[in-house]
């Protein structure tokens, strides 16, 4: 099950489970279209995978099955990401 994280790990743009800004990689690092389109470029920061709208949890699935309170908050470490994204960003995800 998500843990619908309700903020972008990046810059802590609030997403709640019924925004449809946001994007998730496979292991749900959460972020917003706006960081996507400007920076990201389908790119997880933390694990090179892609990135995928995430569903919406319906409101009535929402009292037995909540969104998470944690908050991930960590803004990316441009010069470290930028070259790790100019290496991967060209490569289908399929194939990373
Ligand atoms: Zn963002
Ligand atoms: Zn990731």
């Amino acid at each position: 099950m998500l843990e619908i994280r309700q903020n972008c790990e990046n810059c802590n743009k609030a997403l709640p489970p019924n925004s449809t800004d946001a994007l998730i990689c496979t292991y749900e690092c959460t972020w917003c279209t706006e960081c996507n389109d400007n920076l990201l470029h389908n790119v997880c920061p933390n694990c090179g995978g892609n990135l995928e709208k995430r569903p919406i949890r319906p409101k009535k699935e929402l009292d037995s099955n909540p969104a998470t309170d944690k908050v991930v908050y960590k803004p990316i470490d441009m010069n470290k990401y930028i070259p790790m994204r100019e290496r991967i960003k060209s490569i289908p995800p399929e194939h990373r």
